[in-house]
């Protein structure tokens, strides 16, 4: 049976690219969504069409309990969740002093609790098959720390941490732990930034473009392969040069 895929954030951007990039190759896909349910419905269609054993969940990856109640739903319908991709994740551009408590909790309920939520409901499950591979989505801010995004940053940055320490506890287990740093990539995410700001910093990156989703759920799903098996506790960068 082929392995199954657990996705958070599949209904848009670099997560739904990561989700047809794994269907495409032959994997079975659990696609995780929160507020956009027509995309991941038209997705789940999609997935259908093109014979792939899949289903979409409406969860809210900053709750404990929902999160807890979607990966059971998981493991009676799959029988099993060999990788685990944390995508889902928010951003907000504002100065330091802007910031508000909310602000600041919201950014890490999704960025870091949602990455620990799946992750706890999963791992003892990958733990008694002695497999299982979990790739994080950092940021390349989360390595260099970006100007009127302090929280985002730190967010990212405590997810590159959470899974260097995860992948030393869990190497012993035959669990793969590793995170992938995208650059600037077109999807809604930046549409914030404007059309200027996004063409002066692609300006500066050595590739002299943005990076496309399939750039990301190219290398995501490599991380998921075989032939990374002796990948772990890495910081993988993509974008374009710039960092
Ligand atoms: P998008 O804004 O395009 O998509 C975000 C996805 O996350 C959506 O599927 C959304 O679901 C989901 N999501 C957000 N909050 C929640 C939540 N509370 N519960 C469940 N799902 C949620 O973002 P990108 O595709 O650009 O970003 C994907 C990841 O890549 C993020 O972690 C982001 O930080 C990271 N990243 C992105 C970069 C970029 O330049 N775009 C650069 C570096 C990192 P729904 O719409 O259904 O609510």
């Amino acid at each position: 049976m082929n392995d199954t895929v657990v996705i958070t954030g599949g209904s848009r951007g670099i997560g739904r690219a990561a989700v047809k990039a794994f269907a495409a190759a032959g994997y079975r896909v659990a696609v995780i969504y929160k507020n956009a349910e027509k995309q991941a419905e038209e997705l789940a269609e999609e997935l259908k069409a093109g014979g792939t054993d899949s289903e979409i969940y409406r969860c809210d990856v900053s709750s404990y309990s929902e999160t807890g109640l979607v990966c059971k739903k998981i493991l009676e319908r799959f029988g099993r969740a060999d990788i685990l991709v944390n995508n889902a994740g928010i951003s907000q551009i504002k100065l330091f002093t802007d910031i508000t408590e909310q602000d600041w909790d919201d950014m890490f309920a999704v960025n870091m609790k949602g990455t620990f939520n799946f992750c706890s409901w999963l791992i003892p499950h990958m733990i008694s098959r002695k497999s299982g591979n979990i790739i994080n989505i950092s940021s390349m801010w989360g390595v260099e720390g970006a100007s009127c995004e302090v929280h985002y940053s730190a967010s990212k940055a405590a997810v590159i941490g959470f899974t260097k320490a995860l992948a030393k506890e869990l190497g012993p287990s035959g669990i793969n732990v590793n995170c992938v740093a995208p650059g600037f990539i077109d999807t809604d995410m930046n549409k914030e930034l404007g059309g200027e700001a996004a063409k002066m910093f692609i300006d500066e990156v050595p590739l002299q473009r943005a990076g496309s989703v399939e750039d990301i759920a190219n290398v995501i799903v490599f991380l998921a392969s075989k032939g990374a098996k002796y990948i772990t506790g890495q910081v993988i960068n993509v974008n374009g040069g710039i960092v």
